[in-house]
């Protein structure tokens, strides 16, 4: 199933994405709460499918599908590809780092180039959104505590990322994680470790990769967070990207207003957003 949170005028809903159109699930909460509840609701949601009307997707704004997860944690370092372009040795420990749950923005919405803080790149990442919480999951265990996979861009402002020891306040700015434009339900994900995964801007391709060079994959990283904190549902998991940042570029290449950058992962949809300056 696709899970999506939609506005058609009357406020966020959680909806059923099917053929280009979305039906109303009927669910007046979060799409946290509904992840919690997911067990026992999916058969009421399924049952709304047959009859309730379904909403051409061009005629609704998508929000982001979890607007504000409880934690949001980014492996870095985790596409070989990547960490050649870095100039980085192959992590032995998982590199972690946090978004800020503030930084959380729609699949479709500007991001915002912030005052003194111009150097914003982009990193397509597959995303986990975790269903089942737990403590110390192994990795046996991790794919059934995966609610669902999205799009998402990591989003990274470089020099506040390098100049300083920790990478985190670099990568959580304001609408710089864009997440999206539903989450796929896991069982409708056959392999989450064979995707492709792209991201353009202004059409150009800058990434071309496939979720199967993840150094550390989906389960690994479950299970390395795990040991350290409970997951809990809508908890959201960035994966890593691969290589073609526009910081490793000769020259290096920013992002600038008015760009637009666009993320896709084969089978989960694709993201698009264009930069503006903050106001
Ligand atoms: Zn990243």
């Amino acid at each position: 199933m696709k899970l999506a949170m939609y506005d058609a005028g009357a406020g966020p809903r959680v909806g059923v994405v099917n053929d280009g159109r979305v039906t109303d699930a009927g669910w007046a909460g979060s799409m946290i709460a509904l992840i919690s509840e997911w067990d026992r609701r999916r058969p009421e949601v399924e049952a709304r499918l047959q009859d309730a009307p379904a909403i051409p997707l061009a005629a609704v704004r998508l929000l982001p599908p979890v607007a504000r997860p409880g934690k949001i944690f980014a492996i870095g370092l985790n596409y070989a590809d990547h960490i050649a372009e870095s100039h980085m040795e192959t992590p032995v420990h998982q590199v972690w780092f946090t978004k800020a749950v503030t930084s959380v923005n729609g699949p479709f919405d500007p991001v915002l180039i912030a005052r003194g803080a111009p150097f914003v790149d982009y990193e397509a990442e597959l995303v986990a959104i975790i269903g089942r919480g737990g403590k110390h999951i192994a990795k046996a265990d991790a794919a059934a505590h995966v609610f669902g996979y999205c799009v998402g861009n990591d989003v990274t402002e470089r020099v506040w990322q390098h100049r300083s020891g920790q990478w985190s306040l670099g990568k959580s700015f304001d609408t710089h994680a864009p997440i999206g434009p539903w989450i796929t339900t896991a069982d409708e994900v056959a392999d989450p470790h064979a995707l492709a995964i792209a991201c353009q801007v202004n059409g150009e391709t800058r990434q071309d990769s496939n979720t199967r060079h993840l150094v550390f994959d989906v389960f690994d990283q479950i299970a390395h967070l795990s040991q350290a904190m409970t997951l809990e549902p809508g908890d959201l998991i960035f994966t890593g990207t691969p290589g073609g940042i526009g910081a490793a570029m000769e020259p290096r290449r920013f992002l600038q207003a008015g760009d637009v950058v666009r993320c896709d992962i084969e089978g989960l949809g694709h993201i698009e957003n264009t930069l503006a300056a903050e106001a």
